[in-house]
């Protein structure tokens, strides 16, 4: 069980004097699991890459492995994000596609650390912004976000006509299932976080 190994007195949390080099501080938390012989292995968890590490390996092999493991999930995340012009050219696609009655379009298209939210879209200066949790996600989800917000070039409110171009999407309830979820799995992540400050506090 993984919330085992999170509430496990071995493991550690890098703090200011042993942040590994090029690695923000606060960015990487590394795990000494017991259960772990000799595999190690790294996920993203919201804003931060979880390392996990056997518990006996050494301090010298630590610094060595974690910065490599870090690159590989960077790597990854690389290849599996968009750039902002396909996200654009995208848009562009779903509205010629599903509301060619919308001829507006985006000023511009990034990226952004958005926790609470998917995507906005500023209608001011026609500016949409996709929060960067979506970066891997299933095409059908990241298009779902995508639509949504483009549609607010047109219609800033969630009112009926809003409503009416944005069930044109198909298969709407996979793509917000996936979002739900994903949400819910972030709040069930954070739990053993929120255990080990309780489980220090009464230790
Ligand atoms: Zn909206």
């Amino acid at each position: 069980m993984d919330i085992m190994d999170s509430i496990n007195p071995g493991c550690e949390e890098l703090g200011d004097e042993n942040t590994l080099p090029g690695i923000s501080e606060g960015e990487i938390i590394v795990i000494r699991s017991t259960r772990r012989k000799k595999n190690i292995s790294a996920y993203r968890q919201g804003g931060r890459i979880v390392v996990s590490i056997p518990a006996r390996m050494s301090k010298a092999d630590e610094r060595a492995m974690v910065p490599e493991m870090v690159a590989k999930i960077r790597a990854q995340e690389a290849a599996m994000t968009m750039s902002e012009e396909a996200l654009a050219n995208r848009i562009d696609e779903l509205l010629r596609e599903l509301a060619p009655e919308i001829t507006l379009r985006p000023a511009c298209v990034s990226w952004r650390a958005m926790r609470e939210r998917w995507g906005s879209c500023t209608g001011v200066d026609r500016s949409i912004r996709i929060s960067d949790r979506l970066k891997g996600a299933p095409g059908h989800a990241l298009d779902f976000v995508l639509f949504h917000e483009a549609i607010h070039l047109q219609y800033f409110d969630h009112g009926p006509q809003f409503k009416e171009l944005l069930a044109r999407f198909p298969r709407a309830e996979i793509a917000s299932a996936y979002l739900d979820g994903y949400e819910a799995a972030e709040t069930a992540l954070a739990a053993p976080e929120a255990l080990k400050k309780l489980l220090h506090r009464h230790a």
